[in-house]
């Protein structure tokens, strides 16, 4: 054992977990317990209050509007904490309804919802639902990333915010620009559920050397074997990029 951990707050699993989200949590826990490293998971429920002070990553998913509005509600009243933990390079990670939150404002009906401002984006809505598998390509991971999207809300992002990689199949953030998520210092947004993580190693894997790095000023990981993973991960592309799947 190397006595290394990284701690990890997962906010909200009781109402941010659509389509196995959850799943991320325990992708990130096997891939450190396979090097001898220790996760540390907090969950972090609505009536908590989290400090992210004493923390490594924090991962937000992704939910219904219903539940994304009482979650908002409560990360407001820490905006200024969860922006100290950004500037200082914390890592997080945060899908679909998660990845909304993150910008400026979102639109929930009509009504326009202030979010955390931590990014150059904003979320309106858009008919019809954006819905079907996905695969991306991104600087984030060496082989495409996969998964599967579900929302009616369009995201935007500023001209200075990069996009966490080019749709190959899909519709990604607002389903004309063809690009998905968003990607500044260690924060991560994206629509992609399915859970993102297992099939997509590489992700988790730069996630969790970004927070090493942070923590202990070495990011190095030993490999892993990841051919189960790497599998899965390349029949996802086969079908999608083969047209065998139509959008
Ligand atoms: N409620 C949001 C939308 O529909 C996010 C849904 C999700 O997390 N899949 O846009």
């Amino acid at each position: 054992m190397s006595g290394k951990s990284v701690r990890i707050a997962h906010l909200y699993p009781e109402l941010l977990n659509l389509y196995g989200d959850s799943g991320n949590i325990i992708t990130l826990a096997k891939r450190l317990e396979w090097r001898g490293l220790t996760p540390e998971i907090a969950e972090v429920s609505i009536d908590d209050t989290p400090s992210f002070k004493e923390v490594d990553l924090v991962f937000i998913g992704g939910g219904s509007d219903r539940e994304q509005r009482i979650v908002c509600d409560k990360l407001l009243a820490q905006k200024a904490e969860l922006a100290a933990y950004v500037a200082d390079g914390g890592v997080l990670l945060a899908v679909c309804g998660g990845y909304q939150l993150l910008g400026h404002s979102y639109l929930m009906g009509d009504e326009k919802v202030e979010g955390l401002g931590l990014v150059d984006l904003y979320t309106d809505r858009g008919n019809p639902r954006l819905i079907g598998n996905i695969a991306i390509e991104s600087d984030l991971s060496p082989q495409p990333i996969v998964g599967y999207e579900n929302h009616g809300g369009r995201t935007h992002l500023g001209a200075g915010l990069r996009p966490l990689g080019k749709v190959l199949f899909g519709h990604g953030n607002d389903g004309i620009t063809g690009y998905e998520g968003c990607w500044q210092d260690n924060v991560v947004g994206t629509y992609i559920h399915g859970p993102l993580l297992p099939k997509n190693p590489g992700v988790a894997d730069a996630l969790l050397s970004a927070a090493l790095e942070r923590r202990y000023g070495d990011g190095a990981l030993e490999p892993l074997d990841d051919s189960v993973e790497l599998a899965a991960n390349q029949v996802m592309v086969d079908r999608l990029l083969s047209g065998e799947e139509k959008e």
